[in-house]
C-alpha cells in the first residue's frame, strides 16, 4: 500500500501500485507547481483509493474539460484524471511511501523552463508520448 497526501493532510489517499512515474515540463504544470517540472505517479483507477478531502477539493480547467484538483486549504495540486488518459495521475511530491518505480520519462520538454538542464539519459518527448495524445477531437494542452 502506498499512501499519499497533501501539505496540509486534508486529502488523503492510498494506491494499491503505480505503473509508472513520468516528468512533464509542460508550461500549465510547472505553473501549477510553481516547480521547473511536475512528476506524476500514474495509478489505475481501480487501485486508488481517495480516503478523505474530497469534500474540500476545488477544481481549475486547464484545457477545455480537462480538469485539475486542487486542495481548497493547502492549495496543493492533488490527484486527478486527465480526459485522454486510463490512468489517474498523482502529484509525485504528495506521496509518503516510495511508490517502488522510478521516472521513466520527460514529456513536453519542448515547453521546458530555460532554466532547467535536464541531467539524465531518460527518454525526452518534445510534445506527446506517442501514443498518449488526446484524440484530434479532444482538449488541446499547449
Ligand atoms: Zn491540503
Ligand atoms: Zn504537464
Amino acid at each position: 500500500m502506498i499512501k499519499g497526501s497533501c501539505a496540509c493532510g486534508s486529502v488523503r489517499f492510498e494506491m494499491d501500485r503505480v505503473l509508472s512515474l513520468t516528468h512533464c515540463h509542460c508550461t500549465i504544470c510547472r505553473k501549477l507547481t510553481g516547480a521547473a517540472f511536475a512528476t506524476y505517479a500514474h495509478v489505475q483507477r481501480g487501485d486508488f483509493r481517495l480516503i478523505s478531502g474530497a469534500d474540500l477539493m476545488v477544481q481549475y480547467e486547464s484545457a477545455p474539460h480537462s480538469f485539475r484538483n486542487f486542495c481548497g486549504r493547502c492549495g496543493s495540486l492533488v490527484p486527478g484524471q486527465a480526459p485522454y488518459l486510463k490512468t489517474i495521475s498523482v502529484p509525485a511530491g504528495l506521496l509518503d511511501d516510495d511508490p517502488g518505480v522510478r521516472p521513466k520519462l520527460h514529456v513536453f520538454t519542448a515547453s521546458k523552463a530555460a532554466w532547467h538542464c535536464i541531467n539524465d539519459d531518460l527518454p525526452k518527448y518534445p510534445k506527446w508520448v506517442p501514443g498518449f495524445e488526446p484524440a484530434p477531437s479532444g482538449p488541446v494542452q499547449s
